[in-house]
C-alpha cells in the first residue's frame, strides 16, 4: 500500500492580549518558502524573577506562524484543509492543539461563541468533508462521528445519550482495549452516524454541551480536560470489495501551564511539574520518540497517549498547532509550549492507506471468479467438470426411457424420482429423440418430392410461373391498402391536433406546467421556502432544555437570575446574536421568495415555448411552408432566457443553502451562550451563599446553619436541571428569533465571572434604578438563604 513518511508538522498561533495584559515582545520572521522562526525577547526588568543572566532571546522555528490577527478561514485553509485532503484519500490524520489555558486551543480547534467568522477547524472541516463527498459520487462514502473527553485519566463519552439524564461520573466509563494485533478499541465510546454537516454539526454542539454542563468549579473540566473530536470516513467503489477507513482526530488538549513555574537557583522550567498527568506522560512519548534509538515507547501509561498512539510516530499525518499567548505574564509557558514545539516537530510518522477487504464482496468475488476457471477447463479439456449424474446413473435413465417410450400401455409412466437433474436429463434426451425422428421425416418428405420432380419436371415450372405471378399481384394489393390506411390515419390525426389546438390548449399547458416544476427543482433540492421556515422552530432541539425537572427554582432565586442577567448587560450580548440571526432569517425569507419567483418566471416561459409549438404547428397545417420547419428565433430566444433564469436559480439557491448552515449555526451558538451563563449564574450563587454564610453567620437563625450549606451546595446540579426548565418557561425562549428576550451576557465565552456582590460591601452605583434593583436582589436572596435554613431544620 503507499505510505507517506513525513515528520509531524507543527505551527504556531498567537493569540491577540487580552484587554488586562501588557503585550510581550516577539518578532515573526515570515518566510515563504522555508520555515517561519519567532523569536521571543524576555524583558530585563522579567529576567530577575527569571534568573535569566544567560539569554535574553529565544528562537524557535515553526511550519508557519499565525500572528495576532491570522483570520479562521486562514488558519482552516492552511492547516486543515490538507489534512482533511488526506484523510478523505484514506490516510488517517490528527491535528491537536497545544499550549497554557486561555492561549486559544479551543478557538482554534472549536472556534468562537461570538460571530459565525469565528467557527473553527472543526466545524470548517465538517463542511469542507461533507462539500467533497458530495461532489464525489464515484465512491459510496460512509461517515461517523464519536467525543471523547478524557480527565483524570478517565474517559467519557460526550455523545452518550445518557447524559441528558445523568452527570458524567455515572456514566458508563470509556476504557482501552488492546487486541492480539495491539490495534487499540475504545469500549463505550459510542461512534454516531452522521450523513450531512447538519448532523454532525449537531453531535458537535450536543457534546459541547454536555461538556459544559458536566462541569462544575471542582472540576475545571475546560482546561484539565482532553476532547478528542473524531471524524470516522469510509469509502467504497461500486462493486469493489476493497473498502478505505480513515479517521480524523481533532484535539483540544488541556492546559499546559505547570504548577510551579520557576524553581530555586536557575531551575527553570525543567523539574516543573504538568498539573495534568496525561500531559506528563505525552511529553514522555515525545521525549522518547525524539530520541534515535529508542524502541520502547510508554504509550501505555495513560490513556490519552494510548488513543493517539497512532498520530504520534504512528500511521498518521499528524499536525500540531502551538497555541501562545505572548504577554509578558505568561512569556515562561510560551517559552516553555515552544520547547515542547521543537520536540515534536522531530518526530516522524509513516501515514500508510488504509485499505481493506470487506469479506462478504470477496466471497462473492472469488465464487465469480471459481466459475470463470470451471468454464475456462472446461473450453480447454472438452469436458463440463460437474457435480451432476454419473456415467453409470445416466446408462440407467435411458433404459428406463427407452422402456417407456418403447412401452405401449397409456398408463405407464417414467418414473424417475424426485431428482431435478435426472427429470431435467429425461427431457432433453426425449426433445433430442423426437428432432432426430422429425429429421428424419422431412428427410424421407424432400426424397420424395425430388423424386416428383424429377418425374415432372415441365409442369412443376409452369405451375411456379403461376404461383408468382399471383404472389406479385397480392404483394400489389397489400401496398395499396397500407398506402389507404396512412392517409385515414393522417386524417385522423390532423382532426385530432386542430381540435387540440383550439378547444384542449389549456390542458397542454397545465400538463407542460406540472412536468416543468419538476425540472426546474434540481435533484439535489432538498430545500424549500417552507423548510427557509421552518428554520425558526428548531431551536429547542437540545436535549437537555428538555430534561426532566425535579423542583422549581425559587422566586428569589429567579429574581436573583434576572438581576445577574443584567449584570451583564453591557457588553457582546445575546441580542446580538438575535439581531443577526433575525437579519438573516429575513435574507433568507427573501430568497426563498426570489426563488419562487424565479421558478415562477421560468415556468412562464416553458408556457410560452409550449404556446408557441402550438401556433407554429397549427400554422404549418393551415399554409405550410419551408420556413415553418427551421429553428424558431423567438423559441430560441425564450430558452436562452431560461438559461439565464436557471443559472439565477441555481446561485440564489446555493446561498440559501449557506444561509441555511449559517443561521444553524448561530442557534446552536446562542444556545451555548444561554446555557453557560445559566451555569455561571449557579457557580456565583453558591459562591455566594458560602460567602455569605461566612461573612454573616448570624443572618440564618437555624442552630443547622452548618449542614445547610453542603446541602444547597450538593443540590447545585438540581438546581441546574431545574433551572433549565425555569428558563425555557420564563425566559421567552419560545420567540427563537427573540425580539423580547432580555438575556443578555458580558461575556460569552465567560472566562471570568462576575465579581461576588458580598453583602458586605454593596457596590451601590448611584443610579437609582439600578441600586434599587440590588438592594430588591440581596433581601430577595436573604428571603431564600433563611427559607432553606428552615427546610433544614
Ligand atoms: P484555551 O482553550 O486555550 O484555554 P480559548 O480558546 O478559550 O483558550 O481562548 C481564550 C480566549 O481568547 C477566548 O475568549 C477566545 O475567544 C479568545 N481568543 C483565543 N484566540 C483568539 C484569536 N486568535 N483571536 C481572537 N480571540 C481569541
Ligand atoms: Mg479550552
Amino acid at each position: 500500500a503507499a505510505m507517506v513518511k513525513e515528520t509531524i508538522r507543527v505551527y504556531a498561533r498567537v493569540k491577540p492580549p487580552g484587554r488586562r495584559q501588557q503585550a510581550g515582545i516577539y518578532s515573526v520572521d515570515d518566510d515563504e518558502k522555508s520555515l517561519s522562526s519567532l523569536e521571543i525577547i524576555v524583558p530585563r526588568d522579567l529576567a530577575d524573577g527569571f534568573v535569566n543572566n544567560k539569554r535574553e532571546s529565544y528562537k524557535f522555528k515553526f511550519q508557519k506562524i499565525f500572528d495576532q490577527e491570522a483570520k479562521q478561514d486562514v488558519v482552516f485553509d492552511s492547516i486543515a484543509k490538507p489534512v482533511a485532503e488526506c484523510v478523505l484519500a484514506g490516510y488517517n490524520g490528527t491535528i491537536f492543539a497545544y499550549g497554557q489555558t486561555g492561549s486559544g486551543k479551543t478557538f482554534t480547534i472549536t472556534g468562537g461563541a461570538e460571530r459565525y467568522s469565528d467557527r473553527g477547524i472543526i466545524p470548517r472541516t465538517l463542511s469542507y468533508i461533507f462539500d467533497q463527498l458530495r461532489k464525489d459520487s464515484s465512491k459510496v462514502y460512509t461517515t461517523h462521528v464519536s467525543y471523547l473527553e478524557i480527565y483524570n485519566e478517565c474517559g467519557y463519552d460526550l455523545l452518550d445519550p445518557r447524559h441528558e439524564a445523568s452527570r458524567l461520573e455515572d456514566l458508563p466509563k470509556v476504557t482501552i482495549m488492546e487486541d492480539p494485533d495491539q490495534n487499540i478499541h475504545l469500549k463505550n465510546l459510542s461512534l454516531q452516524q452522521a450523513t450531512n454537516e447538519e448532523e454532525a454539526l449537531n453531535l458537535l454542539f450536543l457534546g459541547d454541551t454536555n461538556r459544559m454542563i458536566a462541569e462544575t468549579p471542582m472540576n475545571q473540566a475546560s482546561t484539565r480536560s482532553h476532547c478528542i473530536f473524531t471524524i470516522h470516513i469510509s469509502s467504497k467503489e461500486p462493486g469493489s470489495a476493497t473498502i478505505r477507513r480513515s479517521k480524523l482526530h481533532l484535539v483540544d488538549l488541556a492546559g499546559s501551564e505547570r504548577v510551579a513555574k520557576t524553581g530555586v537557583g536557575g531551575h527553570l522550567l525543567t523539574e516543573a511539574k504538568y498539573i495534568n498527568l496525561s500531559l506528563h506522560y505525552l511529553e514522555q512519548v515525545i521525549i522518547a520518540l525524539a530520541e534515535k534509538n529508542r524502541s520502547h515507547i510508554p504509550y501505555r501509561n495513560s490513556m490519552m497517549t494510548s488513543v493517539l498512539r497512532d498520530s504520534l510516530g504512528g500511521n498518521c499525518m499528524t499536525t500540531m498547532i502551538a497555541t501562545l499567548s505572548l504577554d509578558k505574564r505568561n512569556i515562561d509557558e510560551s517559552l516553555s509550549t515552544c520547547r515542547f514545539a521543537q520536540r515534536v516537530a522531530l518526530i516522524k510518522n509513516e501515514a500508510v492507506l488504509n485499505e481493506e477487504m470487506d469479506p462478504k464482496l470477496m466471497i462473492v468475488q472469488l465464487k465469480k471468479e471459481i466459475q470463470e476457471l470451471k468454464d475456462e477447463l472446461a473450453l480447454v479439456t472438452g469436458k463440463e467438470r460437474t457435480s451432476e449424474l454419473s456415467q453409470d446413473e445416466l446408462l440407467q435413465l435411458d433404459e428406463l426411457i427407452e422402456t417407456f417410450l418403447e412401452d405401449n400401455d397409456p398408463d405407464s409412466t417414467l418414473d424417475v424420482g424426485a431428482d431435478m437433474r435426472k427429470i431435467k436429463y429425461c427431457f432433453v434426451h426425449v426433445k433430442q429423440l423426437m428432432n432426430h425422428s422429425k429429421i428424419s421425416d422431412k428427410k424421407l418428405l424432400s426424397q420424395h418430392i425430388s423424386e416428383e420432380k424429377n418425374t415432372n419436371k415441365e409442369a412443376g415450372e409452369e405451375e411456379l410461373k403461376k404461383l408468382k405471378e399471383l404472389l406479385q399481384q397480392r404483394d400489389n394489393e397489400i401496398n395499396i391498402l397500407v398506402n389507404m390506411l396512412k392517409k385515414e390515419k393522417k386524417k385522423a390525426q390532423d382532426a385530432l391536433f386542430q381540435l387540440n389546438a383550439t378547444s384542449a390548449g389549456s390542458t397542454v399547458l397545465e400538463q407542460s406546467h406540472s412536468i416543468n416544476l419538476e425540472e426546474s427543482q434540481s435533484p439535489s433540492s432538498c430545500f424549500s421556502l417552507k423548510e427557509a421556515k421552518d428554520f425558526s422552530s428548531s431551536v429547542h432541539r437540545l436535549p437537555f432544555l428538555s430534561r426532566q425537572t425535579g423542583g422549581k427554582m425559587s422566586l428569589g432565586c429567579q429574581e436573583a437570575f434576572e438581576v445577574f442577567k443584567r449584570d451583564h448587560a453591557d457588553s457582546i450580548t445575546i441580542e446580538d446574536h438575535k439581531q443577526l440571526l433575525n437579519q438573516r432569517f429575513t435574507e433568507a425569507k427573501c430568497l426563498g421568495e426570489k426563488l419562487n419567483e424565479v421558478r415562477n418566471k421560468i415556468n412562464h416561459l416553458k408556457g410560452e415555448i409550449n404556446q408557441r409549438h402550438i401556433q407554429r404547428a397549427a400554422l404549418a397545417i393551415s399554409s405550410p411552408s419551408e420556413e415553418l420547419y427551421t429553428l424558431d428565433p423567438v423559441e430560441e430566444k425564450l430558452r436562452t432566457q431560461i438559461e439565464e433564469e436557471k443559472k439565477r436559480y441555481k446561485t440564489m439557491f446555493n446561498r440559501l443553502k449557506g444561509l441555511k448552515v449559517e443561521i444553524e449555526h448561530l442557534q446552536l451558538l446562542m444556545e451555548k451562550v444561554k446555557v453557560k451563563l445559566q451555569k455561571d449564574f449557579e457557580v456565583w450563587w453558591s459562591e455566594e451563599s458560602i460567602n455569605l454564610q461566612q461573612e454573616n453567620p448570624e443572618m440564618v437563625s437555624s442552630p443547622n446553619t452548618t449542614t445547610v450549606y453542603p446541602r444547597f451546595i450538593k443540590s447545585s446540579q438540581h438546581l441546574s436541571t431545574s433551572s433549565f426548565s425555569e428558563t425555557t418557561r420564563v425566559s421567552p425562549n419560545e420567540d427563537p428569533a427573540g425580539k423580547n428576550n432580555s438575556i443578555t451576557s458580558n461575556n460569552p465565552t465567560l472566562k471570568t465571572r462576575t465579581p461576588p456582590i458580598s453583602s458586605t460591601s454593596i457596590p451601590l452605583t448611584g443610579d437609582s434604578q439600578a441600586d434599587a434593583d440590588i438592594l430588591a436582589f440581596i433581601k430577595a436572596r436573604q428571603n431564600i438563604l433563611q427559607k432553606k435554613g428552615k427546610s433544614c431544620q
